[in-house]
């Protein structure tokens, strides 16, 4: 009969609060800091923390202890402990005790060597066959002798069975904490859709002037814009192109529409003669909502542009195909002269256009009063232990970019950990 089995490395699923609250139905005092370590060690580790507190469960009788090992001993798993007399390891610390049982696991699930930096503190870890028992289920005659309950079943096989091994007894323990916990209540939240249009593309290059290419231009500057809007407010972003593709302008239109679009927003660049910046809102609307989204958003434009010497040409209206196919609030934005001696300097300034996309990102926010994601960019309800361990990272100026706490919970790509260590390593050196 095919034992159904249940890997032990893994990212843990379950939050601390979670657990914590699993055990107190049975374990009024137990102490969160176990179940947080368990989660913070498993997660390092890439083992299944919230499962390994199922196996402590299991060895503690619910953390009341009560056999040889004793709760001061921060010893959730038995290790080291063998028989009267013999009442296994004493760990200093909470931490240390969760990272002996995690690394013990470890050793048993996997092959590679410890995580960077993580020290040994488990005592057993080199009596493992390393890798040998790659699931929990595969724990029974390992980590615990004989692993079954010899007064009930004949062997270990009968016993697998009847789903009553050491590491079934604590798959069936995780379900039922699986089972507290709560359920994900975050309805989809309807968040204000605003697309933004990067005029022109494919076969369709748009103006050009001092080797700056409309379509090209307009891209990019989409791109910024998109991005720091998504970083920075509660808003669904969307494009009607991301690639250098053609999008017929009747198209742009019903893309928006048939979103449900609250705002559009169309990137273009000028050309033959003029210099500055204009916005349009279609024929008529200027003292309807596109018109006062269009104060908003073309005065952050000027606000910035200004003071670069850049002319303001006004708040016009004009009857553009995409202001009038488009059935929410829409502006056309004519950032600059690309054939303009003056104008072209600035849009070639990689500086200048992150300004201007920001500027762009800032007035959009304004006209449509997006809410700001908290102020720090942690997505809602991530725990404080995970704030505060990655704020000592900006704390230090290990980490710089605010776009990492988007994503506490995401792997930090090989060149950030190489920025990270450099930083550590020059700090040391000083
Ligand atoms: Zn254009």
């Amino acid at each position: 009969m095919a034992i159904a089995k249940t890997p032990i490395m893994g990212q843990p699923l379950i939050q601390p609060d979670t657990m914590t609250k699993f055990v107190q139905t049975v374990s009024p005092a137990f102490n969160p800091e176990i179940a947080r370590q368990f989660y913070q060690v498993g997660s390092r580790y890439g083992v299944r923390g919230d499962i390994a507190l199922c196996q402590s469960i299991h060895e503690t009788n619910w953390f009341r202890f009560g056999g040889l090992v004793k709760p001061e001993q921060n010893n959730y798993a038995g290790i080291g402990a063998t028989g009267p007399g013999n009442p296994g390891t004493t760990f200093a610390t909470i931490a240390e005790g969760v990272t002996a049982q995690i690394q013990h696991l470890y050793a048993y699930a996997s092959k590679a060597p410890l995580p960077n930096g993580e020290k040994l503190v488990d005592p057993r870890f080199t009596l493992v066959t390393r890798g040998i028992a790659p699931n929990w289920e595969d724990l029974g005659g390992r980590w615990a002798v004989p692993g079954y309950d010899r007064s009930k079943f004949v062997s270990l096989q009968a016993a697998m069975d009847a789903g009553e091994t050491y590491g079934q007894k604590i798959v069936k323990l995780y379900q039922s904490l699986a089972a507290s916990a709560p359920k994900p209540n975050n309805p989809p939240v309807n968040l204000p859709i605003v697309v933004l249009d990067a005029g022109h593309g494919g076969t369709d290059p748009g103006a050009q002037g001092y080797s700056i290419v409309e379509k090209e231009s307009t891209l990019d500057l989409v791109m910024r814009t998109a991005s720091l809007l998504r970083s920075r407010y509660k808003v669904d972003v969307r494009l009607t192109r991301s690639t250098d593709v053609f999008v017929p302008l009747p198209q742009r239109a019903s893309m928006a529409n048939g979103w449900g679009a609250a705002y559009f927003v169309s990137f273009h660049h000028n050309a033959s003669g003029g210099e500055g910046f204009e916005s349009f809102v279609y024929s008529g609307t200027r003292s309807a909502a596109s018109g006062q989204k269009q104060n908003m958003v073309h005065d952050s434009i000027m606000k910035l542009l200004g003071p670069l010497g850049v002319a303001n040409r006004g708040k016009k209206e004009a009857n553009f195909a995409v202001l009038r196919e488009t059935t929410m609030p829409s502006v056309l934005l004519e950032n600059l002269f690309v054939d303009n001696a003056f104008d072209s300097v600035l849009l070639k300034n990689p500086t200048v256009r992150q300004d201007l996309a920001e500027a762009i990102a800032e007035g959009v926010a304004a006209a449509m009063a997006l809410t700001p994601n908290n102020p720090a960019g942690y997505p809602d309800g991530t725990p404080d232990y995970k704030v505060q361990a990655i704020e000592w990272l900006y704390d230090q100026g290990f980490l710089t970019d605010p776009v990492w706490k988007q994503q506490p919970n995401a792997p930090l790509p090989l060149w950030a950990e190489a920025l990270i260590l450099q930083r550590l390593y020059a700090m040391l050196k000083s």
